[in-house]
């Protein structure tokens, strides 16, 4: 893969779309498939279609516990009354109905032949032992079947190539008789986090050190994604160990996320040795936290170098590598996150010259209506922050706020999920 100079050269300002756009560009869905049964797919992607082998239902049913009857044949008999002629459990076959009488059916039983409508068992009245039925004065033809391919006709697509394959998904697949899926390979991403600073969780920290919750945090985002990781740890802030931690990170995987290292500065090793293997754009993205975003490719795998700040690491993922990885998924359509649209809890006096991706919650504010409480500090660095929040709120750029403005939030569960 190859980006392209002239869009989002090294120095260009992106808007988060435009930065967005370019990246998707370059995503390629990976080729290989393979076939498992329906209850190891889950959140796999769907590699082609499924379709109804036959209707749905297949054949008319009962909706309620009740009695199968034509309509008319009550309003023949001057008390409402029919002779129950046959029982119709789920499972069993019905005999056709026989004129003027009524078959006590239960959900899920087919519809006897000659029958029009099924009368809900609290509207009747059980005479003789259960020999006859009173029925209502009113019964109507049509109601409680369900009928024969009124959900689903044999032939037709209920699920198309790139659906992620959710719960729901599964059962529909199940319901038409489908015990395996053909999917998507899942992803290998490689990941490590720069820092000469940094040290694993369970150690003793030293002078100068701090633990690395990058780590933690990449594999639990990709967990979300359902993609498999090959875990690289720290990579000393030195170009030989950052070159080789690239270069092993694109033989063996499909993608290589990167934490740390991607600014300019003369302990920031990864622009220049994702350039010695590759190529890389350095975007900076009119967006806080976040920038700068590092995207490339190294011997023709895809890279995407995140900030070592832990929130701004989180919040690009959301951003732009969760999309990245879904379209390598072959996930189609994308999930981007659509957001609600809600009030603002917070004044803004001065405009912001970059969108900001505030940490806020929801709460309820004035006539039970959700507003945005956005947390305190704006600092990169406070992961409490996240714990605190359950959602980020997007705050436009050039332009002040008011509270009770509208306002968009992009809850965690939509990003996360
Ligand atoms: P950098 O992007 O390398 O300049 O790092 C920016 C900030 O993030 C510094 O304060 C680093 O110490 C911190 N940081 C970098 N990597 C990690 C990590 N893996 N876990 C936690 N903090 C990190
Ligand atoms: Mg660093």
């Amino acid at each position: 893969m190859s980006v392209a100079h002239g869009c989002g050269g090294n120095d260009a300002v992106l808007s988060v779309e435009a930065a967005l756009e370019l990246l998707l560009a370059h995503a390629r869905p990976v080729q290989g498939t393979e076939r498992l049964p329906l209850g190891a797919v889950l959140g796999r992607m769907l590699a082609e279609p499924i379709s109804a082998p036959v209707d749905l239902p297949p054949w008319d049913n009962s909706a309620m516990d009740g009695y199968a009857v034509r309509g008319a044949d009550v309003a023949d008999h001057p008390d409402h009354s029919l002779a129950v002629s046959q029982r119709i459990p789920a499972g069993s076959r019905a005999q056709p109905l026989e004129p003027g009488t009524a078959a006590r059916i239960f959900t899920g039983a087919p519809v006897p032949a000659g029958a029009d409508t099924v009368v809900v068992q609290e509207a009747c009245e059980a005479l003789d032992d259960g020999a006859r039925v009173r029925l209502p004065a009113d019964v109507t033809s049509g109601h409680n079947i369900r009928y024969q391919g009124e959900q689903v006709r044999a032939g037709a697509e209920v699920l198309p190539a790139g659906t992620r394959l959710d719960p729901q998904h599964l059962a529909v697949a199940a319901s038409v008789g489908r015990a395996d899926a053909l999917v998507r390979r899942r992803l290998k991403v490689a990941i490590f986090a720069s820092g000469d600073e940094l040290v694993e969780p369970g150690h003793p920290l030293g002078d100068g050190q701090i633990y690395n919750s990058n780590r933690t945090l990449f594999h639990a985002l990709l967990g979300t994604l359902g993609c498999e990781v090959l875990d690289l740890g720290i990579v000393a802030d030195t170009p030989e160990a950052t070159r080789a931690a690239l270069a092993r990170g694109a033989e063996q995987a499909d993608l290589v996320l990167a934490s740390g290292g991607v600014s300019v500065g003369e302990e920031d090793h990864v622009r220049p040795a994702v350039e010695a293997l590759g190529r890389l754009d350095l975007w900076r993205v009119a967006m806080r936290p976040g920038r700068p975003l590092a995207f490339g490719q190294v011997a023709g795998t895809p890279f995407i170098g995140s900030p070592g700040n832990p929130v701004s690491l989180f919040v690009t993922f959301c951003l732009f590598a969760r999309p990245f990885i879904q379209r390598m998924q072959g996930m189609e359509p994308i999930r981007l996150p659509r957001g609600i649209r809600t009030l603002a809890g917070f004044d803004l006096p001065k405009p912001v010259k970059r969108r900001e991706y505030r940490r806020s919650r929801l709460v309820t504010g004035a006539g039970d209506i959700p507003t945005v409480e956005a947390y305190a500090s704006n600092s990169s660095a406070d992961l409490t922050s996240l714990t605190w929040a359950d959602g980020l709120a997007i705050v436009p750029e050039h332009r002040t706020f008011n509270a009770g403005e509208p306002l968009t939030f992009l809850p965690f569960s939509e990003l996360l999920s």
